[in-house]
């Protein structure tokens, strides 16, 4: 199973950026080191979040807006970073890619994450998603797996 990593400084921001925008759905790009040449991904240790304006402004869809994207892919460019993946909220729904999610996924080696913000407790999945599968991957948070790190952060 693949996995995703991220700090828990990352994950902290973006749960709370998800919050901040309900009753939208928040999303906003991942960016982390490159893996090297040729894996199914670009890197799987997420360092850096940039939240973005949901351009659908919508509480059942998101498109990140496409200034906000630019200005992401110009800051990882200066850090030496790469874009790793996108993550949106699902305010009311299971954290699981919808099926216009799995349609407009627009990249296979993009890890998906979705925060859910349906129970008492935001919960957070990283999917991949290639021709129209979904597969969950392993979430790993400040060295931790999801359901131990979201008791404590
Ligand atoms: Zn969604």
């Amino acid at each position: 199973m693949v996995m995703l990593v991220m700090t828990s400084d990352v994950y902290a921001e973006v749960v709370a950026y998800c919050l901040e925008r309900l009753p939208e759905e928040a999303c906003g790009m991942l960016a982390g080191p490159a893996a090297e040449q040729g894996m199914a991904y670009y890197g799987n240790e997420v360092c850096a979040f940039y939240p973005a304006r949901n351009a659908a402004g919508s509480a059942r869809l998101y498109t990140v807006d496409p200034l906000d994207h630019l200005r992401a892919d110009r800051d990882v460019e200066m850090r030496g970073l790469v874009i790793l993946g996108v993550v949106h909220s699902h305010t009311h729904t299971e954290p699981y890619p919808s099926p216009v999610d799995i349609d407009q996924a627009p990249d296979p080696k993009w890890h998906y994450v979705i925060v859910g913000l349906g129970r008492p407790l935001p919960t957070m999945r990283a999917y991949s998603i290639h021709a129209g599968q979904v597969i969950e991957k392993e979430l790993l948070i400040g060295g931790l797996r999801h359901e131990h790190a979201q008791l404590i952060i």
